[in-house]
């Protein structure tokens, strides 16, 4: 079996989700298909919800509206039958009409998770729905049914594996199966979502579930590249990354990979391959456990830094100083990225600011703590990176007029992070093209 997962723009116009219909179908493969919502309806979820959090249900109406419109159009040009037409408008009204009873209702994180699983319901109903006009047989599995994360919002892989294997025995004359990225259930049995992004997860997580031969990210770009395509003019796409290679990668800030996505299909040895919707015969990246080659395979930036150094020459040095300060952090549930210590100080970065006045009101008693907020890390990823000739040079010669606040060095063979402020990430993107890549 195969996982084929098509992200938010490869569905988010009629022609496109044909296209889609046609990659699916192209092999005899039994095939899991995981949808993302249409490009642009997880936003507008979120613009709903919060102006239902600010009470503003005038904003909340006229969003919903707006966005109701948008699917009214995109039915008209996806079905031409009669019957699949009138089907494809309930789906539409049916889910705008559960959108405007909750404007009546009193706003709640539960609420909130509901109106943000909108999106990828109707996107995998609508597709269904183009699959039936188009006599492909196939079945819709709701992912509310398998899906699930426990108290400490992690994917429970285990029981995944129990309920989508049941699932698939329980149809087992189908060969083409549609599901819902994203969404799931909590431990609360409530309707959650693997945060921004999640469709990725949900895809590596079934392929890991089900044994998958290869799990594919359908994107709107031709593989991982070795630059953020967003920032640096000149980038390529690479060809072969390993597991870890490309889990840095997607942790510091590829947007193309959600950040957590990799560990599912590494635990069960999944080939993950990052594909083009629009460029389908494109080779795109290859993920397995080798690394193909040794040496600097790409560099990625993470926006939203918090650094925070405790200065104490009193305490740093004597036992058990470390973990003190590692259990405040752990107390708060905030991971921290990057650590450098020296004899009189030590610096971590977060990428969260929920607990900072707690964590920094905790950690006073032991030294003087400076907080630098607005900063951003570039990772600089490949395979034992450390041991290649020169890298070390290249990269700070490249760097020389950027004020790089840490440095992490040692810890993974894989990656080498810097830390700048935040107004220098493109100047420091674009200088490491030049430096590392020579583009
Ligand atoms: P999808 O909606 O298919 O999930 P995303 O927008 O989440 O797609 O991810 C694809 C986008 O990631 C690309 O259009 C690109 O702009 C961005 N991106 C950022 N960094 C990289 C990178 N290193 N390689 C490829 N794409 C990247
Ligand atoms: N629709 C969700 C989002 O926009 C999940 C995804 O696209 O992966 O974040
Ligand atoms: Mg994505």
């Amino acid at each position: 079996m195969k996982v084929m997962k098509f992200g938010g723009t490869s569905v988010g116009k009629p022609e496109r989700m044909h296209q889609v219909a046609q990659l699916i179908t192209k092999d005899n493969e039994p095939t899991i298909v995981v949808l993302s919502a249409l490009s642009g309806t997880t936003n507008a979820l979120v613009e709903i919800s919060n102006s239902l959090s600010q009470g503003d249900r005038v904003a909340a109406k006229q969003k919903i509206d707006k966005l109701e419109a948008h699917y009214r159009g995109f039915v008209t040009d996806l079905l031409k039958k009669e019957a699949t037409l009138a089907k494809g408008n309930a789906i539409v009204s049916e889910h705008f009409e559960f959108l405007n009873i909750i404007l009546r209702i009193s706003f709640s994180e539960a609420l909130n998770k509901d109106i943000l699983a909108q999106g990828e319901l109707m996107s995998t109903k609508l597709f269904s729905m183009y699959l039936e006009e188009q006599g492909v047989d196939h079945l819709l599995l709701p992912a509310l049914e398998f899906m699930s994360i426990d108290a400490n919002e992690e994917p429970q892989l285990g029981s995944i594996k129990i309920r989508l294997s049941q699932l698939l025995q329980q149809n087992s004359d189908k060969k083409l199966f549609i599901t819902q990225g994203y969404i799931c259930r909590n431990g609360k049995g409530e309707v959650d979502n693997l945060k921004r992004g999640g469709s990725d997860y949900t895809a590596s997580l079934i392929a890991a579930a089900i044994h998958a031969k290869v799990c594919e990210i359908w994107t709107d770009i031709d593989g991982m590249h070795n630059n953020d395509p967003r920032i640096v003019d000149k980038t390529v796409a690479i060809k072969q990354l390993s597991f870890d290679e490309a889990a840095e990668l997607a942790y510091f800030g590829a947007k193309i990979l959600h950040p957590t996505c990799i560990w599912p299909a590494q635990q069960e040895n999944v080939p993950v391959k990052l594909l083009n919707t629009m460029e389908p015969e494109a080779a795109g990246t290859t993920i397995t456990k080798e690394a193909g080659s040794v040496g600097v395979k790409a560099v990625a930036a993470k926006d939203g830094i918090i650094a925070i150094k405790i200065k104490s020459s009193r305490m740093l040095l004597a036992y058990g100083f470390l973990r003190k300060v590692f259990e405040v952090f752990e107390k708060y549930h905030t991971s921290i990225d990057m650590i450098t210590t020296s004899e009189v100080a030590v610096s971590v970065t977060i990428d969260s600011d929920m607990f900072l006045l707690q964590i920094v009101r905790e950690l006073e008693p032991f030294g003087t703590v400076d907080v630098e907020d607005k900063q951003t890390i570039v990772s600089i990823v490949g395979n034992e990176i450390a041991k290649t000739e020169d890298v070390l040079q290249k990269l700070f010669s490249a760097v020389k007029e950027v004020p790089v606040t840490m440095v992490s060095y040692g810890g993974s063979p894989h990656n080498i992070s810097l830390l700048v402020p935040n107004e220098y990430k493109t100047k420091t993107l674009q200088l490491l093209n030049k430096g590392l890549f020579g583009l």
